[in-house]
């Protein structure tokens, strides 16, 4: 079973959304919940490559991978030909009930290719928030300690517990409380905007941690350091140099699990298999999800194996975890990753994206920052000398880029950061003229 090829080349032949897109957004608003938005409502009939087509026949072109999760493309033939094999023999028996191998096949392959050669252990989940609370109850329970770090700008998910770690507000907590306790925040090495200085940001913010963690909650009462080793919805904020290592080590002289939320950063998406790579950073415990499937559902913790084994028999599974589809799905995009060298095809993305992306930066005072690895690349907004955030020019920006078929998505505390997250499948061609819609949207600010 082949799957559609979908032609690599932008069409635009309505307006955007066209008029079949409106209907069916009309239909929407009586059926579907009023709180789960959309950033460009035009309906998708198929997808591919660098390409989403939609129900009015225009081709746009795709800077999003539906938030980092199509790093091998939307319809890659041999992850859709895998899925339904596996389909077509049996969709679900519970791993808890009667087990299957690809649940194994995909442990087995997530501990080998995570960081470090430590001896490693993996549970397959649905979802990335479902990731990260299994690894705040696994260092809970592997420690006997009930205190979770977490750092401003972090987002980790919309339960309640991972709503209760995430730091911005509107729209992921406003009138959601009361969230969990023994949540602690701190400061993060966000170098553009540190105090003193970018050069100064690492180990300043770093002894800041150490200092706040021991003063304030006492390290021997902390379970786990939960961080994205380069925060994503908070505005693809990379964290200065030395910054990761500095707070790792601090846990591990202090017996903290150090957990690295690489739910958006995983699969070769920074241009490192993960982004704890780029520094030699080991995590404990390594959670992971939009990635890893070409699309399906599928999540997962892996982490050393005294830590994931602590836990009491029964204690850690779900209905769902590790659907056999899913997992066929991800053997055969972590194949694809390897084979077609991915990481090697973000370096390539991250190199032509921050050459044109510094260039319009040049042209264009309101870009006050470039910044980001790989096919995970943004830009920030700003407005004057003091670095004002500006999301109304951001928003000008993104209406034409969208009106012009360029699927972006914005990010930032602030609301002010335009992140480009393309599928790792995407040709130059694609990515230039998807640079030059956004250079033509600056310049018509
Ligand atoms: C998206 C994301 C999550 C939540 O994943 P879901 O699958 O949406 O639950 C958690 N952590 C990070 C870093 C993410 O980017």
């Amino acid at each position: 079973m082949a799957a559609t090829q979908v032609v690599q080349s932008r069409r635009i032949v309505t307006e955007i959304p066209g008029p079949k897109s409106r209907a069916i957004q009309e239909r929407r608003s009586s059926a579907v919940a009023q709180g789960v938005g959309s950033v460009l409502p035009v309906y998708v009939e198929r997808a591919g490559g660098g390409i989403v087509e939609d129900v009015d026949g225009n081709a746009l072109i795709d800077f999003g991978s539906g938030i980092a999760v199509t790093n091998v493309g939307n319809a890659d033939p041999r992850v859709v030909e895998r899925a339904a094999e596996q389909l077509a023999r049996f969709t679900h028996t519970c791993f808890m009930v009667n087990p299957y191998e690809a649940y194994v096949d995909v442990c087995e392959a997530l501990n080998r290719i995570t960081p470090g050669d430590h001896e490693k252990r993996s549970i397959l989940l649905n979802s990335g928030a479902e990731a990260v609370e299994n690894a705040v109850k696994i260092a809970r329970s592997a420690t006997g300690r009930q205190a979770v770090v977490v750092f401003d700008h972090a987002y980790h998910g919309r339960t309640n517990l991972t709503m209760g770690l995430t730091a911005k507000n509107m729209p992921y907590k406003q009138g959601f409380g009361p969230f969990a306790g023994e949540i602690h925040r701190m400061p993060m090495a966000y170098p553009y905007r540190w105090p003193t200085g970018p050069e100064n940001c690492g180990p300043e913010a770093a002894a800041m941690v150490v200092d706040q963690i021991t003063k304030q909650i006492g390290a021997r009462n902390v379970a786990a350091v939960v961080i994205e080793p380069i925060q994503g919805e908070g505005g693809f904020i990379e964290p200065a140099p030395g910054f990761l290592p500095a707070v790792a080590e601090f846990c591990r002289a202090n017996g903290i699990v150090f957990v690295a939320d690489e739910v958006q950063t995983g699969f070769a998406r920074t241009g490192d298999m993960f982004a704890c790579d780029h520094e030699g950073v080991v995590p404990d415990l390594i959670t992971t999800a939009k990635g890893i499937a070409g699309g399906l559902p599928l999540a997962a913790v892996t982490g050393r194996a005294e830590l994931m084994d602590a836990v009491h028999s029964g204690g850690l599974g779900g209905t769902y975890g590790g659907n056999p589809a899913a997992c066929a799905a991800a053997l055969a995009a972590l194949d694809a990753i390897g084979s077609d060298d991915l990481v090697g095809r973000a370096r390539e993305i991250g190199e032509l994206m921050l050459g044109r992306l510094r260039e319009l930066a040049s042209r264009h005072d309101v870009i006050g920052d470039v910044r980001g690895r790989g096919a995970m690349i943004a830009i920030e907004l700003v407005a004057g000398e003091d670095k004002a955030p500006a999301p109304e020019a951001l928003a000008k920006v993104l209406a034409h880029c969208h009106s012009q078929g360029l699927i972006l998505l914005s990010a930032g505390t602030y609301g002010n950061v335009i992140r480009m997250l393309p599928p790792l499948v995407i040709g130059d061609d694609l990515l230039h003229e998807g640079l030059d819609i956004l250079a033509e949207a600056f310049g018509r600010l």
